[in-house]
């Protein structure tokens, strides 16, 4: 989830070149990007972003690979094509404008969420309610697109980490390795979440301790929307925020069997 934060100072090109050819790494060596999939946006200016290319194994990306494109997708700098995926990216960056990099990938364990359109559980893990919140699952549409692009419109502003439908996930922050972990804690807590009901019982936390993480979430800077005005009425256990959406991405909890109910009790003002 987004974190309000003071401005860091800005990076150097060449370090952020770096930092996105590390993170590549990254993802390739956690098997989150067979092949050429994935790529990583980092926003440099107003009207200046700075993109991994297509065909290219993010495991081995040099500085001297990544493009420079515009907002618009068009490219600017760089020998290499820019990926063809970058319109996701710069649709996110527009809709948050907090938002500095983009990191797209095809995580096993989130990305058979994706597949089997199963909503992820809630108040399960206490890291994964206070760094993540809800991850919800867009409409499915062919890769490439504006139309593609503009499935992650409905969920952007009130997450930072969604599924692709049968396609993988996207994750976004102020920084290259933040927009990064969020997927990386997705794919962990997706990991778990399946060993878990494979030994035979997936155990909620109470919606006591559910609250308190809730409130240290809060403490700590993260927003979430359960914490919001409009949300107040909401079970904070049950997916509440965007279960609207589930009868349209063809969502259903079938795998997973539903939390008990956790309505919050009427909050007083303190925010
Ligand atoms: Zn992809």
């Amino acid at each position: 989830m987004a974190k309000k934060s003071r401005s860091p100072a800005a990076p150097s090109l060449a370090h952020l070149k770096e930092e996105i050819c590390d993170i590549g790494r990254r993802i390739y060596n956690k098997g989150f990007a067979a092949g050429n999939d994935g790529n990583i946006s980092y926003r440099l200016g107003p009207n200046k972003v700075l993109c991994t290319p297509t065909m290219i194994s993010k495991g081995f990306m040099t500085p001297a690979d990544l493009c420079i494109v515009d907002m618009e997708g068009n490219q600017i700098s760089g020998k290499r094509r820019r990926s063809s995926e970058i319109l996701l990216h710069l649709t996110i960056m527009k809709e948050r404008p907090d938002v500095r990099s983009v990191v797209h990938c095809h995580p096993p364990h989130a990305t058979a969420f994706a597949v089997a359109r199963e909503p992820i559980p809630q108040c399960v893990l206490p890291e994964v309610e206070i760094f993540l919140g809800d991850a919800p699952i867009t409409v499915y549409e062919t890769p490439g697109s504006q139309k593609f692009a503009d499935t992650v419109k409905p969920f952007v502003k009130d997450c930072s980490v969604l599924l692709l439908a049968n396609h993988g996930t996207v994750s976004f922050g102020e920084t290259v390795e933040k927009a990064y972990w969020w997927t990386e804690i997705l794919d962990a807590y997706c990991r778990i979440l399946m060993l878990a009901k494979q030994l035979g019982n997936v155990e909620y936390l109470s919606a006591q301790k559910s609250f308190e993480l809730l409130e240290l979430k809060q403490k700590w800077g993260f927003t979430d929307p359960r914490l919001d005005e409009a949300h107040a009425e909401c079970d904070i256990g049950a997916n509440d925020v965007f279960k609207s959406t589930w009868k349209q991405t063809g969502v259903v909890r079938r795998a997973f069997k539903a939390p008990p109910p956790m309505k919050r009790p009427r909050r007083s003002s303190k925010k």
